[in-house]
């Protein structure tokens, strides 16, 4: 006779809670999921997809700009953010109604409110007490917000998601995805944005070539890209603009003033001192291979861990927990190859190592890279490179990373990082026949080696 309410108890209900739930309510075990916020947690309803459904828009711009060079003839157009927001508002809203229906489906009970741990088996929502056999952590994570004067007048990217109108001038703080990735749409839609970041070339830790490339790219689009560009304070001037004061002293003035320098853990108020639950310095649930906390019984999965912060890395490690617990046996996550994509414009796409990791890692490197013009701006006229890079152990000659900048990059990586899931070399690669005419085909012809 179970001695307890549920044999799982996830709290929060984003893309891994919700996977570890229905996944471990499949292999037979009693479930519970408690989510304070909307079903689908950040990746559903304030970042992937919303973001990627307003990069969609975004893009329409420069797609009207190339249909002059094959012929088109496009009159006046113009972008209606309310039609925008209410069309992805319903859209999210459609995809949480699934997300319901898929755990009722699979037998999982929804409890709504915020879950605190009373101890390692019993959790707290709201006047309700329930008990489980293990507890699986998956809070997701926060925007910060850096300490300067002023910081109360800044947007992180959960607003940009409902603003009423699309302001006129935009400051976007940060060089990582969610500044870069906002710097593309805002522009797109036809603000007029400054992106100001702290260092001198953003998107720090992804490979060199490609940062430099999209850089040119986004000044060329238009956004006003400042490096080395501190901000120590913000004011609200009168009339209602704000200026963001940077270190050299310069004033950036903008109408709202997006703040993207990165997310903590959310574990606000979730009681895992009670539970003997330990955090790193950064306050990350501290996990073990399996994804086991300091507590025995109790697990953390997503970005609540900051291991790899992607969604599909979040669900892989909850059906890695699923399994471990009520599958097969113990499963570890896998984090070699981790393809990942910044929807930047153009995109990124990446998988495996930079050329820095790998010549520390590996020693000896080869490095082949192509830049080039795509097919398509022959005719649109648009003065825009793609950039193409594979990087090869030279001992074992096996590719180790790729990179790319330019259109599809998101999609073409993920074909490549099966490639190098398989451990595939170089000579695998030349050996595979091209798509012709693509872009993605450079991946298959890269012969001549760079000098180091
Ligand atoms: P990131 O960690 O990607 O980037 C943070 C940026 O802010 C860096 O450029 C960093 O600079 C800068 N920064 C950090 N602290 C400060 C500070 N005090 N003042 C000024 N600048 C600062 O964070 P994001 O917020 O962009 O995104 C959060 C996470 O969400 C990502 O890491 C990723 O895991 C996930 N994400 C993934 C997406 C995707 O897969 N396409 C899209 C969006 C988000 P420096 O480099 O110098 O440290």
């Amino acid at each position: 006779m179970a001695a307890t309410d549920f044999d799982l108890f996830t709290i929060g209900a984003g893309s891994g809670g919700v996977r570890a739930s229905r996944v471990s309510a499949g292999l037979g075990a009693r479930v519970a999921v408690a989510e304070e916020r909307d079903l689908g947690g950040t990746c559903v309803n304030l970042g992937c997809i919303p973001k990627k459904l307003l990069m969609y828009a975004s893009e329409f711009r420069e797609a009207f700009e190339d249909a002059e060079g094959f012929g088109w003839r496009v009159g006046a157009r113009s972008a209606n953010w309310r039609t925008l927001i209410e069309r992805k508002d319903r859209e999210i809203a459609r995809l949480t109604g699934v997300y319901a229906r898929l755990l009722d489906e699979a037998g999982v009970q929804r409890i709504e409110g915020h879950a605190r741990l009373l101890d390692a088996h019993r959790v707290a929502v709201g006047e309700r007490t329930f008990t489980a056999e293990n507890i699986l952590i998956a809070s997701g994570s926060w925007p910060i917000l850096p300490e300067v004067p002023g910081i109360e007048h800044v947007l992180t990217s959960n607003e940009m998601f409902h603003l009423d109108a699309l302001p006129a001038r935009v400051a976007v703080v940060g060089g990582g995805y969610i500044a870069v990735e906002f710097a593309g749409i805002l522009n797109g839609l036809g603000a007029q944005v400054t992106q100001l970041y702290r260092g001198p070339l953003f998107l720090r830790g992804f490979d060199e070539d490609v940062r430099t490339a999209l850089a040119e790219q986004m000044r060329a689009a238009g956004i006003d890209l400042r490096f080395d560009a501190r901000v120590v304070r913000i004011e609200r001037a009168r009339g209602g603009a704000l200026h963001a004061v940077l270190d050299s002293g310069e004033v950036v003035a903008a109408d709202a003033l997006l703040c993207a320098i990165g997310r903590r853990p959310l574990t606000e108020d979730l009681g895992l001192e009670n539970a003997g639950i330990a955090r790193d310095a950064h306050g990350a649930v501290i996990v073990d291979a399996y994804s086991r906390t300091s507590a025995p019984n109790v697990w953390a999965i997503g970005d609540v861990t900051n291991r790899v912060n992607l969604t599909p890395v979040a669900i892989h490690e909850g059906m890695c927990v699923a399994a471990t617990l009520f599958g097969d046996g113990p499963l570890a996550p896998n984090y070699e190859n981790v393809p990942s994509a910044v929807f930047s414009q153009p995109p990124i796409g990446v998988v495996g190592l930079t050329e820095a990791e790998a010549r520390e890692r590996y020693g000896g490197i080869d490095v082949y890279r192509s830049r080039f013009r795509e097919l398509k701006h022959t005719l649109s006229g648009r003065d825009q490179q793609a950039v193409v890079k594979l990087v090869v152990d030279r001992a074992s000659q096996r590719v180790v990373g790729a990179h790319m900048l330019g259109a599809h990059a998101a999609e073409i990586i993920q074909g490549i990082a099966i490639a190098l899931q398989c451990g595939a070399t170089k000579a695998q690669f030349d050996a595979t026949i091209g798509v012709h005419p693509t872009s993605a085909e450079e991946f298959v012809t890269l012969r001549q080696k760079r000098e180091a």
